[in-house]
């Protein structure tokens, strides 16, 4: 079996090689063994195929252990998992990795981030990470939004004003996702704690003219496909790179937290909006990833964000790709 704990013997050269059969990714920092918490440094470039990936460290959610947290486990379940993929079971570890790719001259950035403590006070160093790995904020070309929850777009408003932090970049985005938040009588429907973030949103998005809603299966850039991956949300989306030598897959949350839903992918988070078919997406993109051999990254993998998927009978072995 190929699982998490073999991560304590993963050095560059095997995440290389557990990244595919073929081909071999081009590390620019080493990988260590240890998976902290708090990296030290808090970005990681590496290419896939001919585009050049950097995944930049927002922060962790140190999420209190909840009874409801997955809908079909217990808090002794999930502990349990955490345990047999090497992490802390203090609490639940929810870390936030948003990647940027450099596809030619241009920058994409892949989600927004959770707009510096908008999310959870600790996820704030976006910002600080992403301009030490040398990217400018204002440059960014293009953003492809996954879904609208807080840590994926808090990152595109201002604290407090609302105003566009990317004013001039395109945002991309599913139709269906737009449209489901911003329904005129949705914010009536949704569950009490949702308002809040649901008023946000149909507040602000609309008034922005820099949105191109799409549909599945659109090119929204040279090589760079959505595709729909409903169930966590109704327009929740991938994002597909045909990188030429490599495919890549900007996976968001389809996996969440892969410690615990590799070896479960049937678990149904409350995170989830709609359960069953949020894990009929997550089997049907993940065991495309691995007979595909595409490159993954996920925004809750442990930073940087990647690593390898194998099927393990009826659920799936991740190894991911560590950083000290
Ligand atoms: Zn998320």
């Amino acid at each position: 079996m190929f699982n998490m704990t073999r991560r304590a013997v993963l050095g560059s050269a095997a995440a290389a090689a557990a990244f595919g059969l073929s081909s071999k990714l081009e590390f620019v920092a080493p990988v260590f063994a240890q998976t902290p918490l708090e990296p030290r440094v808090g970005f990681y470039r590496y290419k896939v195929g001919s585009v050049e990936v950097t995944a930049i460290y927002d922060g962790i959610w140190r999420k209190p252990h909840d009874p409801k947290f997955i809908r079909n486990a217990s808090v002794e379940d999930t502990k349990e998992a955490l345990a047999k993929a090497g992490q802390t079971t203090d609490f639940m570890p929810i870390p936030l990795t948003v990647v940027v790719l450099k596809v030619d001259d241009r920058l994409i950035m892949m989600d927004a981030g959770s707009g510096v403590g908008q999310w959870q006070a600790n996820a704030k160093h976006l910002p600080a990470n992403m301009a030490a790995a040398g990217i400018d904020y204002k440059k960014i070309d293009t953003i492809m939004i996954s879904h609208f929850h807080p840590d994926h777009v808090w990152g595109l408003m201002e604290k407090g004003t609302n105003d566009p932090v990317f004013p001039n970049a395109e945002l991309i985005v599913n139709a269906a996702e737009f449209n489901w938040w911003t329904d005129p009588g949705r914010l009536d429907k949704l569950a009490p704690d949702r308002k809040p973030a649901g008023k946000r949103i149909a507040e602000v998005f609309p008034k922005w003219k820099n949105w191109k809603l799409v549909d599945d299966g659109a090119e929204v850039a040279p090589g760079i496909r959505l595709i729909s991956a409903p169930g966590h949300t109704p327009g929740h989306s991938v994002y597909l790179v045909d990188a030429g030598s490599d495919q890549f897959m900007v996976s968001a949350d389809i996996m969440y937290v892969p410690a615990l839903l590799a070896p479960h992918p049937e678990w149904q988070g409350a995170y989830d909006q709609d359960g069953p078919m949020a894990v009929d997406t997550r089997r049907k993109l993940i065991d495309r990833v691995i007979a595909d051999n595409i490159k993954i990254c996920g925004s809750h993998f442990p930073f940087p964000g990647t690593g390898t998927f194998v099927k393990d009978g009826n659920s799936y072995g991740f190894t991911p790709v560590i950083q000290a």
